[in-house]
């Protein structure tokens, strides 16, 4: 019984020390570069997450399309983590690819506005539902702007999070419940404010929980994913939407719904697959086909009490807004994409890929009788090695096994599959393949085979 995720450690522990040796023995042209040119760089990666991938080293992009990338030592490697939904559309989407080339002769940021902005705004609209829109650059800002505005409204200083929830590097959600109280997660670089003056973390799924954190009158906004996909994919229980809906309006706080990954939900994101009705409306990642952009908007009723808010505040800096947001070449993606990208047969076809590779990861875990099991949200599919389904963050993060994950993931990816690091998340876009999700099937299924049999 000291098995980890079923497996044994034994066979666990040569898997990855295989699969790691493996891949390094085939990148030398890689290895060669970034010995020869990372040296720049703070611990030798321009973004530290780079550094967080399994593998002995990064790879080196030589360029995507599709759902594919190529490497710098030729591997064509089917691309399931398309950025941690940054891609989701798949790599350089043609209309926005078009779009791109066309705004470049025309400027690239000029902090004004555009014909584009003006059409990108109707089609929010037409998309996601009526709320009156701010385009920001990355899903963290908008999800810092919205807070704002729901202090600002609310005149409540704290925000509910659920634990183990993730919105970004926003100061105020980075915390966790431990032992019923709500603390600063201990990981925080620099962090010297209490974080629990400014937030409640309670159990999702827990609307008792949520009503007593509302019942102290401090919390001025609930800010949730419509299904925690940052904590393995935690569902929520029937009629738990509807109850925070309900709770937020009783208490007089504002529901933030954050749906910078559960847009993989479908048409209008999971608020319009499934009815959710919001007070602020959030995504980002690839809602402009992977131009960095992100919006965040306000019901007309919450625009109108911000408008009032607006008039009384003293004049000087709100806060809000950054440079570069909103910028011409922004508007062009952000219509194309919404307009050319974002539809409903695209999102049919995404929805039967990942239909497909769900039903083959679950007869491979079938098959060996893995304590294993699969959740999908639209063209999101996410398997965990611990028995389902989860309930909770706590349930989640006991379900994590990173050691299995890590070893799990570079063997699939020396079998040319690319899967997000840090859990075991794909998507598939509408350029994926049949023939690339069988592949990930029959890697997935030759990997348990050596750890299971
Ligand atoms: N919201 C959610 C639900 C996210 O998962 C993330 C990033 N993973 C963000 C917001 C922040 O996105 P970004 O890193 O692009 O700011």
């Amino acid at each position: 019984d000291d098995l980890i995720a079923g497996i044994r450690p034994d066979r666990l522990k040569a898997l990855a020390a295989r699969e790691a040796k493996r891949f390094a023995a085939g990148r030398t042209k890689t290895k060669v570069a970034l010995d020869k040119g990372a040296a720049p760089f703070l611990d030798a990666v321009p973004m530290h997450w780079m550094k967080d991938w399994p593998m002995p080293f990064p790879l080196l992009v030589e360029k995507a399309e599709g759902a594919r990338l190529t490497d710098l030592d030729g591997y064509e490697i089917d691309d399931f983590c398309l950025g941690d939904t940054g891609s989701m559309f798949g790599h350089s989407p043609k209309p926005v690819a078009k779009a791109i080339r066309k705004q470049a002769k025309n400027g690239l940021t000029y902090m004004l506005p555009t014909e584009a902005a003006l059409e990108a705004g109707a089609l929010l609209t037409k998309r996601f539902g009526d709320f009156l829109w701010q385009i920001a650059t990355t899903a963290t800002d908008a999800n810092r702007f919205a807070l704002r505005v729901a202090r600002a409204v609310t005149v409540k200083p704290k925000v509910l999070v659920f634990n183990g929830c993730y919105h970004g590097t926003v100061d105020d959600t980075m915390v966790e419940l431990r032992g019923g109280k709500t603390t600063a997660r201990p990981g925080l670089t620099g962090q010297v404010t209490d974080l629990a003056t400014l937030a409640t973390s309670v159990e999702f799924n827990d609307l008792a929980a949520v009503e007593a954190a509302l019942k102290t009158g401090e919390i001025g906004a609930i800010l949730t994913e419509p299904v925690m996909t940052n904590s393995c994919m935690v569902l929520p229980a029937p009629g738990f939407h509807d109850g925070l809906r309900a709770l937020a309006t009783q208490y007089g706080a504002l529901l933030v719904i954050d749906e910078t990954h559960t847009i993989s939900s479908g048409l209008g994101g999971y608020t319009r697959v499934h009815g959710l009705d919001p007070d602020i409306f959030v995504t980002g990642k690839c809602v402009a086909g992977g131009m960095p952009t992100a919006v965040w908007g306000l019901r007309p009723g919450v625009a109108a009490k911000y408008r009032a808010y607006n008039e009384t505040r003293p004049s000087g800096h709100s806060g809000m807004g950054t440079t570069l947001s909103a910028n011409p070449m922004q508007f062009v993606c952000l219509r194309a994409t919404l307009g050319k990208v974002m539809t409903k047969k695209t999102y049919a076809q995404m929805e039967r890929g990942a239909a497909r590779l769900e039903k083959g990861l679950n007869a491979v875990i079938a098959r060996h009788n893995a304590p294993w099991h699969v959740t999908r949200v639209g063209a999101r599919v996410e398997f965990i090695c611990a028995e389902g389904p989860l309930r909770n963050g706590t349930e989640a993060a006991a379900a994590h096994s990173p050691e299995v994950e890590a070893a799990l993931h570079t063997a699939l990816l020396n079998r040319g599959c690319l899967i997000a690091p840090f859990h075991n998340m794909m998507l598939v876009s509408p350029a994926t393949t049949k023939r690339q999700i069988d592949r990930l099937i029959a890697a997935f299924d030759e990997i348990l085979t050596d750890l299971f049999s």
